[in-house]
């Protein structure tokens, strides 16, 4: 039996350095039931940390441990991993792939927390940096870890594979692509009428708690998991994903 689930699959958290404070894992969950989410995603910029607090956190919502990633060319690609160890073996080709730039000020606005919302620590290595990876490897070596991926925001006019190289080649795996809320369905048939290859996603990226949910993606799934979801953007046994307005 399918069901509809609603899912925000792009959110930060304080680890990231242009996301406010208070999107610690505790109060990004609370918001999600608030808005009536099924699943959420964890996607810091190329770092991942805070997925443990979220996990950790007793909730109706299902969270996908997730990363967004800077490739060499300076393109977004969101990272949907099936648990956390995945996640983690990520990280690290990611970490391993960055320049080392340590910013004390930076510091202190880049916060591991755990799932009190108490300060575990801080990340100095600055992540918004491209990693040394280009697009195609790193899709190749998400769907090694059974990973899914998604190009991030392909309407924005600034790290986005489609302002980074004027199109997507034939040739390049994603999974999904994924609008932001600045873009309707229609507006979408014209921006991305040559892909219809991929599936299309709709996700908040949201960098401030009242930005969660402000735009979602419908999946009729059978129950809100990772593995479904998975199903559902490569619209397999009949799982599919929905998107209004
Ligand atoms: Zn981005
Ligand atoms: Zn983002």
């Amino acid at each position: 039996m399918l069901r509809k689930f609603k899912a925000d699959l792009h959110i930060h958290t304080c680890l990231s350095p242009c996301a406010e404070l208070d999107m610690t894992p505790r109060r990004i969950i609370g918001r999600a039931m608030e808005k009536s989410l099924d699943i959420i995603a964890i996607t810091d910029h190329n770092a991942a940390e805070n997925v443990f607090a979220a996990n950790r956190i007793e909730s109706p919502v299902t969270i996908i441990p997730g990363m967004e990633i800077t490739t060499s060319e300076e393109a977004h690609v969101i990272a949907l991993m099936p648990d956390i160890d995945s996640l983690m073996e990520l990280r690290s080709i990611v970490k391993n792939s960055m320049p080392t730039i340590i910013t004390e000020k930076l510091a202190f606005e880049q916060v591991i927390v755990n799932e009190k919302d108490e300060v575990e620590g801080f990340i100095k290595e600055l992540l918004i940096n491209a990693t040394s990876i280009d697009t195609n490897r790193i899709i190749k070596i998400i769907h090694q870890y059974g990973g899914i991926a998604i190009a991030a925001h392909v309407d924005r006019e600034i790290y986005s594979i489609l302002t980074q190289l004027g199109f997507i080649p034939e040739d390049m795996d994603f999974d999904a692509l994924e609008v932001s809320f600045r873009t309707s369905h229609t507006e979408a048939e014209t921006i991305l009428h040559s892909y219809r290859r991929y599936s299309w996603i709709k996700s908040s990226d949201a960098h401030h708690l009242v930005d969660i949910g402000r735009c979602y993606t419908e999946f009729h799934i059978k129950e809100p998991t990772f593995e479904e979801i998975k199903l559902a953007l490569n619209a397999k046994q009949g799982r599919e994903v929905i998107w209004h307005g």
